[in-house]
């Protein structure tokens, strides 16, 4: 060894298990981090930690077979080795994990184990020397070991010359591997070597556990030879083909990849000498501005004077790598053309007038002012209502990139302004990155979920995105990691909320708001028929003429399979058929080419009420039998699972029925009618349960209005004997629970009028007895006061006894003395309400203007009822009216049928 003065290790350190290999000093691994345990360490230690020494960890093979990975600690390898974490990246693809780069610095025995969790930290005795770097001149001139040992490491660097030697020393790596053998110091050798030449992991563990120098050459010198051997043999038997036993090692710079063995030449490039040279052009060539090129050239300079084994030496590789991807000054031309424009939108979607029609104007603007200062768009409205899609049409009327950065969740600013270059791990934030992936400076960028943004102690990303959104400063945004101003103003940017409420107020008032509703029955019909089921078949490799879903069917599907506000469960419901059908007709496919048909028959044209397809064949209609047509159309033999015994056998005697279609079942068209959808979709998820429910006195159904769209709720109210307690279940915020408050002392304020009474006949109805007012539907928290008129109407049937109407839905606030304020949301709440076959909706009186928002044809279907008090309320949702008012068979002011 050169020096008495070598590098300490700290003396305690967090511990890694890793079942992927074995790390060993000098050698550099990728380790894929996915264990809570590991996690915990990756999180809590390297990402937080800003010192050196918080990002040496100690790696520790884990020879448990992963399956069997259990919240407990398995028994711990005593030896394992002390790396450097040089880089971690996170992903959440396909699942939350980390991968780290690590530098194998010496090996360490774990001396005791200090906690287990959240991650095992012990106490360590590092056992190999840890020397400072030093130039190859000085390390040539430092005696080697003498004796026994001497001679080893003698007869262990003469195998390694020889093993580099067989080599291709064109290849630059191979060059690069020579020069380090004489330049590294001879003592860690074994370590280098074993880990580059192929061996097994149980090899490797012994090489670990090899403490003494004398032990580790002796374990990797058999090893080495071996692979001279194996190289000699595959030189021979292959001699013209050279390439072939670059193969038989993997090696690569400084290091190690488990698991995979890739040809010297793949990487050849990146190794090369003057690598650096290249990296000068590509910077020289990247056309930034003069400050960035500034930078990068300061950078190149120290990557050029950097040993390539330094940990740096990767990031700022890294770093340049980014700098000359970005796109400083690439951008594609604008090609917008309004009249185009309104036809592209158009097409893509159906319906949405409102809001195409801000779009068209937003982008005419930007044609006559050809600049992109000015609000940002925001679409607000539930989920799978169109929002991603518009956006992703306006980039395509301008001819742009189009990129969606995906909000929901992010919580650390960093994440949009990047981390600094000093971190360990450090990357671009989201920005940057989006940048990088479309290489185009002029993309639009779709910020999907701004209203999802959250705050952490790693700062508020919602103010990081002002400063992105800002046409003010957005010309200068400096990502953190960069370090560097890049120019986003000519970024169109476009955000998308569920609800305006949680977006931040600042965040808010740099953005117009525009508002995507909900869609009604007839529009989903409409939508699935022109685009979902279109493009569902495309992607599933299907066409019209194998599959058909008839508009019955589609009502179907959206009143009985799903509840919702957008399109996006009705488009996976679509995809589902269309899977189900592709098996059919992929069987029906091998059926026909390998094997004559047998005599299965398909009934000819009358059976089935003479619809004809486009090319005159018959088709399935939904009649009784239904689903036998279904499958024996498609697949032949008919699979005894689908087919009715019955019909199988009335067919198969009946060969007059055979059909001179059979010949061809691929031209038959699939035709799903409602029994192929429950043998698909399986039972309805969904019935018209409002009158079902409706059968007890004490409830009622509201209107409600989520981020998700408008929806029915049921509320409940029972009493019992007790003390006059009032008791809320159900989720609900602190709003709602002072609305049940009111409700109840308004109609103990009426009791006399409305002739109600307790259960021991008193007028008082909180009388010995105890109230419970309940909210069942879904766990999601409902608030707001316009469940009040629903709580009044509730308890004044459970006190009178009396039915609320099976077909009559309500919303509106109620002030304590009796009169109905306003509420917002109307729109989503009326198409919730006519989703669920209500018949008559009463609103608050001055929500009245809120009902031409409503489409025409769900008006006609519905009765509207306006009122501005509760005597209105209780008259309108009790058959001939409530008791005890004034005039009660005067109906409210009824709007109905507009
Ligand atoms: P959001 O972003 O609002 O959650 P998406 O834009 O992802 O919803 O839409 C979900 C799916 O529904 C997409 O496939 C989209 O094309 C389709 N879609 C929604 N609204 C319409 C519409 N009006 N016309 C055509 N397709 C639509």
């Amino acid at each position: 060894m050169s020096s008495n003065s070598g590098i300490q290790i700290p003396s305690r350190l967090p511990l890694l298990l890793t079942h992927e290999g074995v790390l060993l000093p000098g050698s550099t691994m990728r380790i894929s981090v996915e264990t809570a345990r590991n996690m915990h360490l990756v999180k809590n230690r390297l990402l937080k930690g800003t010192s050196l020494k918080s990002t040496i960890i100690g790696v520790i093979p884990n020879t448990r077979d992963p399956e069997y990975d259990t919240e407990d600690l398995p028994t711990l390898h005593s030896i394992g080795t002390a790396g450097l974490a040089v880089q971690v990246v996170g992903s959440n693809w396909p699942k939350p994990h980390y991968t780290l780069l690590i530098t194998g610095l010496c090996r360490f025995r774990v001396a005791q184990l200090l906690k287990e969790g959240p991650f095992p930290l012990a106490e360590v005795e590092q056992l190999d020397k840890l020397e400072q770097y030093t130039s190859p001149d000085e390390m040539s001139e430092a005696p080697g070991p003498d004796g026994e040992l001497g001679e080893l490491s003698q007869r262990f660097y003469q195998a390694a010359v020889q093993l580099v030697g067989m080599l291709d020393m064109s290849v630059p790596v191979v060059a690069k591997l020579r020069r380090l053998l004489d330049s590294l110091p001879r003592e860690t050798l074994p370590d280098v070597l074993a880990s580059m030449i192929h061996t097994s992991n149980k090899e490797k563990l012994q090489v670990l556990d090899a403490v003494s120098l004398e032990e580790r050459f002796k374990k990797t010198l058999p090893l080495l030879t071996r692979q001279i051997e194996g190289l000699k043999l595959l030189q021979k038997t292959r001699k013209p083909r050279l390439d072939d036993d670059k193969r038989v090692l993997a090696v690569r710079k400084g290091g190690v990849l488990p698991g995979r063995q890739f040809s010297l030449d793949e990487e050849g490039d990146d190794e090369d000498g003057d690598d650096t040279a290249v990296l000068e052009r590509k910077v020289k060539g990247a056309n930034m501005p003069e400050p960035a090129l500034r930078v990068c050239l300061k950078e190149l300079k120290r990557l050029k004077k950097m040993p390539q084994s330094m940990p740096e030496y990767a990031l700022t590789r890294n770093y340049l790598d980014l700098m000359v991807e970005l796109p400083w000054s690439k951008s594609t031309t604008d090609c917008l053309d309004i009249r185009a424009a309104r036809v592209l939108l158009d097409s893509d979607h159906y319906a949405m007038e409102k809001l195409k029609r801000r779009v068209l104007e937003y982008l005419a603007v930007r044609q006559l002012k050809s600049t992109l200062k000015g609000p940002i768009l925001c679409f607000v409205g539930p989920p799978g209502v169109g929002k991603t899609s518009v956006g992703r049409s306006i980039a395509r009327t301008l001819g742009r990139e189009f990129h969606r950065i995906a909000l929901g969740g992010v919580c650390d600013q960093s994440d949009i302004r990047g981390h600094r270059r000093t971190y360990v791990g450090s990357m671009p934030g989201r920005i940057i990155n989006g940048l990088k992936t479309v290489g185009v400076n002029n993309p639009v960028f779709l910020l999907d979920e701004v209203d999802k943004l959250g705050k952490s102690l790693q700062g508020d990303p919602a103010s990081a995105l002002l400063e992105v959104l800002d046409p003010e400063q957005n010309h200068s945004f400096t990502d953190h990691y960069l370090n560097v101003a890049f120019d986003l103003s000519q970024v169109l940017f476009i955000a998308t909320a569920n609800s305006t409420a949680t977006i931040p107020p600042a965040l808010l008032d740099r953005m117009e708001v525009l508002q995507v509703q909900g869609y009604t029955q007839e529009e989903k019909v409409e939508i699935a028929h022109r685009h979902l089921i279109p493009h569902q078949l495309e992607q599933h490799g299907l066409t019209p003429q194998q599959l058909q879903i008839p508009q019955d069917t589609t009502q179907d599907i959206i009143s009985k399979y799903t509840r919702e506000a957008g399109v996006r469960s009705l488009e996976r419901k679509i995809g589902a058929i269309c899977r189900a059908v592709a098996v059919k007709v992929a069987e029906g496919h091998n059926v026909t080419k390998s094997e004559a048909a047998p005599a299965e028959s398909v009934p000819q044209g009358a059976e089935h009420g003479g619809r004809k397809n486009s090319r005159g064949k018959p088709l399935s209609v939904g009649q009784e039998g239904g689903l036998t047509d279904w499958h024996s159309y498609s697949i032949r033999p008919c699979p005894q699972t689908y087919c009715s015994e019955g019909k199988r056998g009335r067919r198969a005697e009946e060969p007059d029925g055979v059909s001179a279609d059979m010949a061809a079942p691929p031209d038959m068209p699939i035709v799903i009618d409602h029994i192929a959808l429950k043998d698909i979709l399986g039972p309805h998820v969904f019935e018209m349960e409002v009158s079902e429910r409706l059968t007890l006195p004490g409830v009622a159904v509201g209107l409600a209005w989520t981020p998700l769209g408008g929806e029915i709720m049921f509320v409940e109210a029972s009493r019992m004997e007790g003390e006059g307690q009032l008791t809320l279940t159900g989720q609900l915020g602190d709003v709602m629970k002072e609305s049940a408050h009111l409700a109840m002392s308004w109609l103990r304020s009426n009791a006399k009028t409305y002739q109600l009474t307790n259960l021991v006949g008193g007028s008082d109805p909180l009388e010995g007895t105890d109230i419970h007012l309940h909210f069942p539907a879904g766990a999601v928290t409902k608030d707001g006061p316009s469940a009040g008129v629903t709580m009044v109407t509730v308890l004044a049937s459970l006190f009178s006894g009396r039915l609320v109407r099976s077909d009559v839905a309500m919303t509106g606030e109620i002030t304590l003395r009796g009169l109905v304020l306003p509420v917002g949301g109307i729109k989503d709440k009326v198409l919730a309400a006519h989703r669920a076959g209500v018949k008559r909706v009463i609103i608050p009186k001055r929500n009245e203007k809120d009902l031409e928002e409503i489409p025409a044809n769900v008006r006609k279907e519905l009765d509207f009822v306006t009122a501005s008090n509760l005597d209105e309320v209780l008259n309108a949702a009790f058959d001939g009216g409530f008791p005890g008012m004034s005039n009660p068979l005067t109906l409210p002011h009824i709007v109905s049928k507009l």
